[in-house]
């Protein structure tokens, strides 16, 4: 019998890119080789005795046709965010495998931990609250038209921040921005002695004494030699904006961070689906199956809105992978 010949990019993927180095299950470090699957090493956890292979988890988990979505994430590579539709008719794939596919894109996209340096300018970018794809509601598919200072509890508010070295967009809440969703923001990321250069509201002046931080209106600074900086990082957050409202014509709040999370990568050319730090995060599974559930408790946790009915998929094997909760996306 001739041995079956499997595609040379999924080998490939699977000899060079995947790392095994931890249980996708339990985190556990300590594991070794229980035979082998089809292309690939099979392993077994010492400490909860699951097996698993190198893409458990990842991007590619439970995945039948693997090459197709090799072709799907270089394109998106190569082209950018295309509509779904054009995407099904060059890879010839269905609709729901096409979204389906684009949002395991979008969760492995999961930005590195980091803190920031001595300077962080921050401010927040207001979209509509946007329920597209929500069967339940009334014209869900609200965006663009210019937002107003009366549209604050009815807008999503990313909270954009850059130093010398870093960037980060962050959905902190929907509805009025207050002291204690920026503290949810930068929990862990801001040292002690750092700068914050922001509006002088009264969100931002509470959580920089809360913190014991040092602050400069961001108004102010602008007329200062630290206004190159300044316009760069109020030109990003325009580009953020435009690049939802007009090319994706909006996007579900729902999905609004792994969008945030997009527009970081390519804007540091760090969009690389099937390279080693994508490929490797073993908790795509997990936010993908359970985006229902973090949505709903980002809903009903940081902000005022009224959570409405989910729509219906269910997946047995959500909660058996591991994620750190500074992974998770809100
Ligand atoms: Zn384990």
């Amino acid at each position: 019998m001739s041995p079956e010949v499997y595609d040379k990019r999924l080998v490939n993927l699977y000899s060079s890119v995947l790392e095994v180095t931890h249980c996708p299950y339990c985190n556990s470090q300590k594991f070794y080789r229980h035979g082998r699957y089809k292309y690939t090493e099979r392993y077994r956890c010492c400490s909860c005795k699951r097996t698993f292979i190198p893409s458990t988890g990842t991007s590619i988990h439970y995945l039948k046709k693997k090459v197709v979505f090799i072709e799907y994430a270089e394109d998106i590579k190569n082209r950018g965010l295309d509509t779904l539709r054009a995407m099904c008719k060059r890879l010839k794939i269905a609709p729901l495998t096409a979204f389906d596919w684009r949002h395991k894109i979008l969760a492995s996209l999961s930005p590195e931990e980091f803190t920031f340096g001595r300077e962080v300018i921050c401010d927040d970018l207001w979209l509509r609250f946007s329920r597209k794809g929500r069967k339940e509601v009334d014209n869900p598919r609200k965006h663009g038209g210019k937002i107003t200072l009366a549209d604050d509890k009815n807008c999503s508010k990313t909270v954009s921040s850059t130093d010398e070295t870093a960037s980060m967009f962050r959905l902190a809440t929907v509805g009025k921005l207050r002291e204690k969703h920026l503290l949810k923001v930068f929990c862990g990321r801001i040292k002690p002695e750092s700068k914050i250069i922001s509006s002088s509201r009264n969100c931002y002046l509470g959580f920089v004494k809360k913190m014991s931080l040092n602050h400069d209106d961001l108004k102010v600074a602008n007329k200062t030699k630290k206004a190159i900086k300044i316009n760069r990082f109020i030109g990003m957050n325009k580009d953020l904006k435009l690049w939802i409202n007009h090319k994706l014509c909006g996007v579900s709040t729902k999905y609004l961070q792994q969008y945030n999370n997009f527009y970081l990568f390519s804007l540091f050319r760090r969009f690389d689906p099937l390279g080693k730090y994508s490929l490797n995060l073993r908790f795509v599974w997990r936010i993908f199956t359970d985006m229902e559930n973090i949505y709903r408790n980002f809903i009903t946790q940081q902000t005022t809105e009224v959570y409405s009915v989910p729509t219906k998929r269910k997946w047995k094997t959500t909660y058996d992978y591991y994620i750190s909760s500074l992974k998770m996306p809100y």
